[in-house]
């Protein structure tokens, strides 16, 4: 079986899809990450495509050594963004040759279904708590908020923390002790700021505090984490084992969320989840907007002995598949087709495709005009 030709679709709500076809009519599809750069992320694509064009699509680990350890700059998110919607791609073909989903062909699952949670937004309390219990109408078990949904001070007024704490207890108190909550502070809090707020949240037991503060340093983040009993969670900017071995080995989180769409894939997406296994740490891969990042990472997970749950923001893929994940009680089924267990429906595929890649968001302090974290 040969590579013959790579597609790139950007789609809605920051979505790109890349079909990897074959002389023998497979394709698989994969899902890169696309933020900024998804211009820069296809181009990867295309200067990827020239090294695989022509080879067996089943030589996934070989084919990922080579464009990983062969290129200069190999921890580039942008390059491992591509890297990662090539080893899904090129998974969902080796499980179609073989007729079995791709969570089977690593191992099997430990576990029946995946546990999955919704966001919830304000920045009234009662909004925040009003979006939470429709997530809990729905079936959810989990939701997860951003508490800081204005731009924050280094460090800021009590005002400031009184309206945060306001909002996770109103949540609390609507959903009650049985649904878990948690925070994202979504990298916008100083260190210092950080700790300010999260002795007062603890009475609310937030299942985890997610980027706490900026996270390109560890040893601030470990700073948190032993200042409080409230576990903390971070990794959807990191990529590879390599990007996550301090935070484990520091044991700096509680939780690492890798993005299986630009960690480099479903294969190191597993290996991430061993390197955390073995440092007692668990996984709830991040997934904000695309269904088929999902899917991936539902493959990935199935097999995980350390999985707590699964970000749900780009939910079963029904403006996509043809055979969205069933989702019921909080919970998704391991899709049971072969491959990705999900096909796209090309018509859906064009409902969705974009002309335009949209402008670069960004969030400054409204008393200064000085630029915030986003
Ligand atoms: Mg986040």
């Amino acid at each position: 079986m040969k590579i013959t030709q790579f597609d790139v679709t950007p789609i809605q709500r920051r979505g790109l899809i890349l079909q990897i076809r074959t002389d023998e009519g497979l394709t698989g599809i994969g899902a890169p990450m696309n933020y900024e750069h998804g211009r820069t992320i296809e181009r990867a694509i295309r200067d990827m495509s020239d090294y695989l064009i022509g080879k067996d699509p089943r030589q996934i680990e070989d084919h990922w050594q080579v464009l990983f350890r062969s290129s200069y700059s190999r921890q580039m998110p942008i390059l491992l963004a591509a890297l990662s919607g090539i080893d899904m791609a090129c998974l969902d073909i080796l499980g179609q040759s073989l007729g079995a989903p791709i969570w089977r062909l690593l191992g099997g699952s430990v576990r029946q279904k995946i546990r999955v949670y919704s966001s919830t937004g304000g920045p009234e309390p009662e909004k925040y708590a009003e979006g939470a219990l429709r997530a809990v109408e729905r079936g959810f078990t989990a939701v997860k908020m951003c508490p800081f949904p204005e731009p924050v001070r280094f460090i800021d007024t009590p005002a400031m923390v009184d309206k945060t704490i306001r909002r996770v207890a109103a949540v609390r108190e609507a959903v009650g002790p049985q649904i878990d909550v948690a925070l994202d502070f979504h990298r916008a809090v100083s260190p210092a700021m950080a700790r300010m707020v999260l002795p007062e949240l603890e009475p609310l037991k937030p299942m985890f505090v997610e980027e706490p503060t900026h996270p390109e340093n560890v040893d601030a983040l470990l700073e948190i984490a032993q200042s409080t009993s409230i576990p903390i969670a971070t990794g959807e900017r990191n990529t590879t084992r390599w990007g996550f071995r301090e935070i484990c080995e520091k044991r700096a989180a509680a939780v690492l969320q890798p993005d299986i769409r630009h960690c480099g894939g479903i294969l190191e997406m597993r290996k991430i989840a061993s390197l955390a296994e073995i440092h007692y740490l668990s996984i709830a891969p991040h997934s904000a907007s695309d269904p088929l990042g999902v899917v991936a990472s539902v493959h990935a997970m199935a097999g995980v002995p350390n999985f707590l749950i699964q970000e749900y923001g780009g939910g079963n893929g029904e403006e996509l598949f043809h055979e969205p994940l069933t989702f019921q009680d909080g919970f998704v089924e391991l899709p049971e087709g072969p491959g990705m267990g999900v096909t796209i429906d090309e018509q859906k595929l064009e409902a969705l495709r974009i002309t335009e890649w949209g402008q670069r968001s960004s969030r400054r302090h409204p008393e200064d005009d000085s630029v915030n974290d986003i």
